[in-house]
């Protein structure tokens, strides 16, 4: 993900979890930092809620300062993309002494140099020690520890949950055509300050069944309301039953198609 080079691994240089690496990356290394230039990384929702509440800004402001949205042709789904500095294409967060949001930074930052093909199917190097010298350090781990090393652990968590919409056949299969449905999606799954605005200053949660308890986290923790927004999506892209209608809007729903026909007899 962060890298322009990227190509598919061999099947022998696949490693698993409890495959051995030798790696470390850190300052002194003369490619510090050249891998945080001219690079494509595209940002999961759950690496937005954690740069921009870094940042302690708001998210629109976020997305409009560092990203692009970029809306592929295949499927239509936005996908969101850090924007290079243009005068040095260097990414913003980067100075010559490392990344300046590192506790924050993206989770496709975390596996440089890995990638992976899914958990199950594997991880690869993207590069070879010739680009990156921290894969010429002595420091040894197992692939697991390193990866709890980088604090991979939420964002795998949430990629689940955000899976859970992206992957769901019939929007995986179909897409999203529709302007505003991508406008919709984008907004729930990365504007997270826009949807909060959108839960609690419009008829959300009248037409919404919201539990209780979920209601309550919402109000506080950005990883509930991001749930939130990825249920949200499901039940208007994918499945009604992942987020119930009150019984009320329902009833009111029910009575107005009844009434639709005979207002037609009437005209
Ligand atoms: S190229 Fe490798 S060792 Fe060099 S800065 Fe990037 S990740 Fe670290
Ligand atoms: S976010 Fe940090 S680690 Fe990632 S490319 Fe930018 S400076 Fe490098």
């Amino acid at each position: 993900m962060k890298s322009p080079e990227k190509a598919g691994p061999r099947p022998e240089d696949l490693l698993q979890r409890d495959s051995k690496i030798r790696f470390l990356c850190r300052p002194g290394l003369s490619c510090f930092t050249t891998c945080c230039r001219d690079v494509n990384i595209f940002l999961t929702p759950y690496d937005i809620l954690r740069m921009k509440s870094r940042l302690d800004i708001p998210s629109d402001e976020f997305l409009d300062k560092y990203t692009k949205t970029l809306i592929p042709p295949e499927g239509k789904i936005p996908v969101i993309q850090l924007k290079m500095r243009e005068e040095d294409m260097r990414c913003p967060f980067v100075t010559d002494g490392g990344c300046t949001i590192y506790e924050d930074r993206p989770w496709a930052c975390r596996m440089y140099p890995l990638d992976w093909v899914g958990v199950e199917g594997g991880y690869f190097f993207l590069v070879g020690e010739d680009r990156c010298k921290g894969r010429g350090e002595p420091n040894e781990w197992t692939l697991l520890e390193w990866l709890k090393a980088q604090g991979v652990g939420p964002y795998e968590e949430m990629d689940l949950k955000f899976q859970m919409v992206t992957r769901y056949p019939r929007l995986a299969e179909a897409g999203i055509q529709d302007p505003r449905v991508q406008h919709m999606f984008r907004m729930a799954c990365y504007d997270l300050d826009t949807f909060r605005r959108f839960v609690f200053e419009t008829r959300f949660l009248e037409v919404f069944e919201v539990e209780k308890e979920m209601l309550e986290q919402i109000k506080t923790e950005e990883t509930a309301l991001l749930e939130l927004a990825f249920r949200w999506i499901r039940f208007g892209l994918v499945c009604g039953d992942v987020l119930p209608i009150r019984e009320e809007v329902a009833e009111s729903k029910r009575k107005a198609m009844e009434k639709e026909p005979d207002s037609r007899k009437d005209e």
